[in-house]
């Protein structure tokens, strides 16, 4: 599965869960397909289906074509996946957790933390001084916390992420 597919699939599994990955993988197979010749390929209800499609849509994963039936004269409808916007989003989705990260480690940067021993609570100085260095939860007294380890893993996702350019 190429790298692309699989960001796709977690996609469509955040936007309607496990049924919406069956979709979309019945979609990349086939191209694309009516709502229900997907519903027949893939045992799910018409109306399931049709709202996980309406999901798709509403976050530009998929798009749908509208065709006319020669013999009968009617409309239907095919839906098929657009990489095109799912890259976008994903692009999009990439810059704002790298920008919450960075903030994240401005934030481990310029303060120091102080923490509860059994893990109640992290505090900067600041205001483990207000608690007089005493955890509200157990009343234990707090620790200094080094966050040197914080720090260095926020910058490796930071550079793995600066790095995942679609
Ligand atoms: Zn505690």
């Amino acid at each position: 599965m190429s790298k692309r597919e699989n960001l796709l699939y977690r996609l469509a599994e955040v936007v309607a869960g496990g049924d919406g990955i069956k979709v979309i993988k019945c979609l990349i197979d086939n191209g694309s397909m009516r709502d229900d010749e997907l519903a027949l390929a893939l045992g799910l209800k018409p109306n399931v289906v049709r709202r996980i499609l309406y999901q798709f849509a509403e976050n530009s994963i998929v798009t749908v074509q509208r065709f006319r039936d020669e013999k009968t004269g009617w409309y239907y409808f095919k839906w098929m996946v657009q990489p095109d916007q799912v890259e976008l989003y994903l692009e999009d989705q990439r810059r704002k957790l790298l920008r919450r990260l960075k903030e994240r480690l401005q934030y481990e940067k310029s303060h120091e933390f102080y923490s509860c021993p059994k893990g109640c609570l992290r505090l900067t100085f600041e205001e483990a001084v207000e608690k007089n260095f005493t955890c509200s939860g157990c009343g234990a007294s707090l620790q200094y916390d080094d966050n040197k380890k914080v720090i260095s893993r926020l910058e490796v996702k930071i550079r793995e992420l600066s790095e995942e350019r679609h």
